[in-house]
């Protein structure tokens, strides 16, 4: 080989050689005067170690903050009560475990869908536009799925934006109600016809005794008296029993527009003038002038004003009097029936409108006779079922006075 190709050949190499060891030097060079120029001690490194701490402080806020919404996961999970969160869109943005369960989707499908994609049933999303404007709104539904299950859902707007959903599932419940109200409403119809007869025969007995006069021995007569009076109750108790599971189980009511409250309210006391001089109670009926109009069910709603006159004569002194009015307020019409009677307890106020509840069965004068502790739950679900709300302010020894109020509804055109 030519010598001198050798020769330049490992001139060459030795240049590169050296060439790469200049530059790695320069390098080094560079990186002791970096390393220099930001070391703690120097101005710009209290620059350094500060965005480092920052960093380090946010990677713990970073690792906090998925650790609650880990634990916020968990927590969510431990509910007996589906949860729901939707952002200001109604877009899902987180659930819980229980919550894909109900609605028969795989654990974490649910995010980032629509309440419509999630609940097949445009209910859940009206709920939630509701209360993003309302605050709280309630509603029961049947979402699309194999078991067919009756959740109850009740959307809270969100102090952040958006609203929680919770959902509960009530088959079961539902399915016992339906129960009850079928095992009434058979017992009801059974009892129903022999209690009929019977009472018909007391009425007919009693009547017959009455004619005999001293024929009769006056124990007997009374006796005679006694089971006609107490046979009443118990058809009574029957009739208002088969009337509560059919307004409860709903769909009896006959709604139709323009229903002059003022005037139902008035001609239902009326109904019970006879009663109430009987029991040496006065009965005024006070109505604003004009019609003050409701949709409704007339009949049930003449029941409401029946059930409040007939308690409020019932617990009212003799010599007492009872008040009935009607009046329009705001968009409602309100029908309020007052008595200075006996009135009921803090405690029992709310519980009045319980079925079967009554305050003090001792209280009753002897003469009037028991009730069956229905006329004010048959009162209440005829009034909630119109829309409408209940209530009673009362005191103690002073007198009640029970009150209700339906939502205004034109007149139909003629
Ligand atoms: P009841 O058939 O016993 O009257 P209600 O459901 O109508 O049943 O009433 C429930 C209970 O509420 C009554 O038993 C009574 O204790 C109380 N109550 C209802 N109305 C009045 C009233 N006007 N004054 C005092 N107590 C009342």
């Amino acid at each position: 080989m030519d010598p001198w190709f050798v020769a330049s050949i490992v001139l060459a190499i030795a240049l590169a050689l050296a060439i790469t060891v200049a530059r790695r030097r320069d390098l080094e060079v560079r990186r002791a005067r970096l390393a220099v120029s930001v070391s703690p001690d120097s101005p710009s490194g209290d620059l350094v170690s500060a965005v480092s701490r920052l960093q380090a402080q946010a990677d713990d806020d970073a690792r906090a903050l998925a650790h609650e919404r880990l634990e916020r996961a968990n927590l969510a999970d431990t509910l007996e009560s589906g949860v729901i969160r939707v952002d200001a869109a109604l877009q899902i943005v987180e659930a819980n475990d229980l919550a894909h369960g109900q609605l028969g989707r795989p654990a974490g499908s649910l995010i980032g869908r629509s309440l419509m994609e999630a609940f097949l049933d445009e209910t859940a999303e009206s709920v939630a536009r509701a209360a993003l404007e309302a605050g709280v709104v309630g509603a029961e539904l049947r979402p699309a799925g194999p078991d067919g299950a009756v959740i109850a859902l009740r959307a809270r707007r969100s102090g952040t934006g958006g609203a929680w959903l919770v959902l509960e599932d009530v088959s079961e419940l539902r399915r016992l109600q339906r129960i009850r109200t079928e095992f009434i409403d058979n017992l009801s119809h059974e009892l129903r016809t022999p209690l009929t007869t019977v009472s018909l025969l007391a009425e007919t007995l009693s009547r017959e005794a009455a004619q005999a006069g001293d024929e009769i021995p006056p124990r007997m007569r009374e006796r005679i008296e006694k089971i006609e009076i107490e046979t009443g109750h118990l058809v009574q108790m029957v009739n208002e029993l088969l009337d509560l599971s059919r307004i409860e189980s709903g769909g009896t009511l006959e709604f139709a527009d323009g229903v002059d409250l003022g005037r139902l309210a008035a001609d239902s006391a009326e109904r019970l003038r006879l009663f109430a001089e009987r029991q040496g109670v006065s009965l005024r009926i006070e109505r604003s002038p004009g019609a003050l109009t409701v949709r409704g069910d007339a009949a049930r709603l003449g029941q409401v004003v029946v059930n409040l006159v007939h308690n409020a004569v019932k617990f009212s002194p003799d010599g007492g009097d009872v008040v009935v009015r009607t009046e329009p307020a705001g968009g409602e019409v309100v029908v309020s029936v007052e008595d200075h009677g006996v009135g009921i307890p803090a405690g029992a106020r709310e519980r009045v409108f319980e079925r079967f509840y009554k305050v003090d069965r001792a209280r009753l004068r002897a003469e009037v006779g028991g009730g069956t502790g229905l006329g004010l739950a048959i009162a209440r679900h005829v009034v909630e079922q119109h829309g409408g709300r209940i209530w009673v302010h009362s005191r103690e020894g002073e007198g009640s006075t029970f009150s209700f109020a339906l939502p205004t509804s034109p007149a139909p055109a003629r």
